[in-house]
């Protein structure tokens, strides 16, 4: 007996793990697939076994339904060193180690290899320059079923950068079956939990789904990418948490519960957020993780927004007084300004990925001057210079800071009133709030009378959300708070602008 045959003396369906998914049988010592025509030499060669003791092996294999590498690989077999997996595929499967790679980011290329060295050459031969790191590949897990000649490797769908055709023949219950498989592997579900992203599944992102289209994105890209990140996992609990509160009529005991529930998960979210961009994150999945969360974390400020007055400190939805390190933004304004430095490296994979509509909701749309902003843009600037603002001298630079904000709220209701009820979070977000500069966010955060009328005009833009659970309530919520910031003679001026705004768009 060999010194390596004493080493395997396991049960043939322990050392040959049988992948049903793919029909494979990986070898558990190696730890990769084995095609049936050379599993006998496997044994063989690698594990030193004699024949009488493969025996049990390869019986054990022979009854199993396994596929030819052919079919595995699929028809790319032969044509490139990686394939493609299904874009409702588990990653990692089960089985296989996974390698830190590199994706190439070429349009519609995808290429993967381990090693920079490969990578340049593969710019070279195929793209006929030399590439260059971040810009031109990114950082990716890899996994390939076999080794040799049959090594292709495979990444995470939700990275793919081919645009996979919708072939998925599997009914909806089956995706969504899929999805809770794939996150009871990665994490210890309570079934409260599981209860929460079964809520999540069937009606949370239906919800949450717009006029870009992009109910797919919520139902299952989004769900998918969270399976394995732990902190959108957290984020899309603590939201499905939040939206039963906002719209079902449950106990009170059931309440106290999903109340408890959301705010955990969105701490133990935010936690975690917080660490991964501290850290800097280095793999696209993380940069996915963490643009969905920054929506999730949006959704979530907005459904809360007024609602937790706790600390004693006022929140004043676009500045923040405690947070000089973020130029007094809102944190959750903040996160959705400067998504694009956060992933920094990644913010093109983003855009060529499964999330590329959320990436694209944030784009500042270029707002046209028309007959009606002038005559809102003329309401707010001489609302400005009012007398009940003469106890409140500026300097020119600040008035110019006012100018501009006051022109470009005007521009924004002007579009918001465009989109009607089709008007989105997002637009709501990017038409005025995207567009602040943060002189104008400092006098926010101080309070002013002048910046507290323009944040109460902003919310005849946030009215149009009123139907959402996530905005329902919120106009009304920051137009009081606003109120309570001004003098008797302003509140009168707030109440005169606003209606001489209504009475154009109406
Ligand atoms: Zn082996
Ligand atoms: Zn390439």
């Amino acid at each position: 007996m060999s010194r390596m045959e004493s080493g395997i003396n396991i049960q043939p369906q322990e050392l040959l793990y049988f992948n049903k998914r793919y029909q494979v049988i990986i070898c558990t010592s190696c730890q990769y697939a084995i095609q049936p025509t050379a599993l006998d030499r496997h044994l063989k060669e690698i594990h030193a076994l004699q024949r009488h003791r493969r025996q049990p092996y390869t019986d054990y294999a022979s009854r199993l339904p396994l596929k030819q590498p052919s079919e595995l690989l699929g028809t790319r077999l032969g044509t490139g060193p990686s394939i493609s997996l299904g874009e409702n595929e588990d990653f990692p499967v089960p089985g296989l180690p996974v390698i830190s790679g590199l994706q190439c980011l070429d349009p519609g290329c995808g290429h993967l290899c381990v090693s920079v060295k490969r990578m340049q050459s593969h710019w070279k031969a195929e793209h006929h320059k030399s590439g260059c790191a971040a810009l031109d590949w990114q950082s990716v897990p890899l996994q390939t079923f076999f080794r040799g000649n049959l090594l292709r490797y495979f990444t995470h769908p939700a990275l793919s950068v081919m645009l996979l055709p919708d072939t998925s023949t599997e009914s909806a219950d089956d995706q969504i079956g899929a999805i809770h498989d794939a996150w009871a592997s990665h994490a210890d579900l309570t079934e409260f939990d599981k209860s929460l992203l079964a809520h999540y599944l069937q009606s949370t992102h239906l919800s949450i789904a717009n006029r870009h289209g992009n109910t797919r994105l919520w139902r299952i890209s989004v769900p998918r990418i969270a399976a394995s990140n732990y902190l959108l996992r957290h984020g899309i609990l603590a939201l499905s948490a939040q939206h039963l509160l906002n719209t079902e009529q449950s106990q009170s005991t059931d309440r106290q519960r999903l109340m408890e529930a959301a705010s955990e998960h969105h701490d133990k979210a935010m936690a975690a957020f917080q660490a991964t961009i501290d850290a800097k994150p280095s793999s696209a999945l993380e940069c996915h993780g963490i643009i969905a969360f920054i929506h999730v974390n949006t959704l979530l400020y907005f459904s809360n927004y007024g609602e937790n007055s706790l600390s004693g400190v006022e929140d004043l939805f676009l500045a923040d007084a405690s947070r000089p390190d973020l130029g007094y933004l809102s944190p959750w304004l903040h996160y959705v300004r400067h998504g694009c430095h956060l992933v920094c490296g990644f913010w093109d994979t983003i855009g060529n990925g499964p999330l590329a509509s959320l990436a694209a909701s944030w784009d500042i749309p270029i707002m046209m001057e028309d007959e009606r902003s002038s005559r809102i843009a003329t309401i707010l600037l001489s609302a400005l210079d009012h007398d009940c603002l003469d106890g409140y001298q500026i300097f020119d630079e600040i008035h110019n800071v006012y100018v501009q904000a006051a022109s470009e709220l005007a521009l924004a209701i002007n579009a918001a009133q465009k989109f009607g009820s089709a008007l989105t979070i997002w637009d709501a977000i990017r038409l005025w709030l995207l567009t602040l500069s943060l002189d104008f966010v400092n006098e926010v955060k101080k309070e002013t009378p002048r910046s507290m009328i323009l944040l109460a005009c902003y919310c005849i833009i946030l009215e149009n959300l009123g139907n959402a659970w996530f905005a329902d309530g919120l106009s009304t919520r920051l137009l009081s708070l606003t109120l309570t910031k001004l003098q008797n003679g302003q509140r009168e001026l707030l109440q005169e602008v606003t209606q001489r705004i209504a009475s154009i768009l109406r």
